[in-house]
């Protein structure tokens, strides 16, 4: 992909948005891998979150807040414990999250009222825990 950097793209809005919520300093990212590489969700996300850490920098909006990487993250931690650099990796994701609610501009949302009683019974208690910890925290 062609990307054009100026200075009117790099660090904007959302990156400075992402960073302030999350407390992570963007910059610090050298790109190694090392967070893609260990999480366990990866094989599912669109961009690794190492990507998504990138492209939030240069100023791709529109490529990161659609991709699933976000959402598909469990918040398991592995990518904080892996950075050499010492970057939250799931507080940024976590932070995405964040954007993405406060804007209400997700369309894909499930509700509890949307599930079968049936379907709340097979689904497993983790799943309901990382809803309420990508949710509510
Ligand atoms: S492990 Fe840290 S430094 Fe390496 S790509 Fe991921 S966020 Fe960047
Ligand atoms: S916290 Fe999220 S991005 Fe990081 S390793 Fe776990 S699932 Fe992957």
């Amino acid at each position: 992909m062609k990307i054009e950097i100026s200075r009117g793209t790099v660090h904007d809005d959302l990156a400075q948005t992402v960073e302030a919520i999350s407390g992570q300093n963007l910059f610090a990212c050298y790109q190694c891998g090392n967070c893609t590489a260990g999480c366990p969700v990866s094989f599912a996300m669109d961009l690794g979150p190492h990507q998504v850490i990138r492209y939030t920098l240069l100023g791709l909006d529109s490529e990161v807040l659609a991709s699933n990487t976000f959402w598909i993250c469990a918040s398991c931690l592995q990518c904080t414990s892996r950075c050499p650099k010492g970057l939250d990796i799931a507080r940024i994701m976590e932070a995405l999250r964040t954007v993405v609610l406060r804007k209400k501009e997700r369309l894909d949302h499930l509700s509890m009222g949307d599930l079968t009683e049936e379907e709340i019974d097979r689904t497993p208690q983790i799943a309901f825990i990382s809803g309420f910890r990508k949710f509510l925290s």
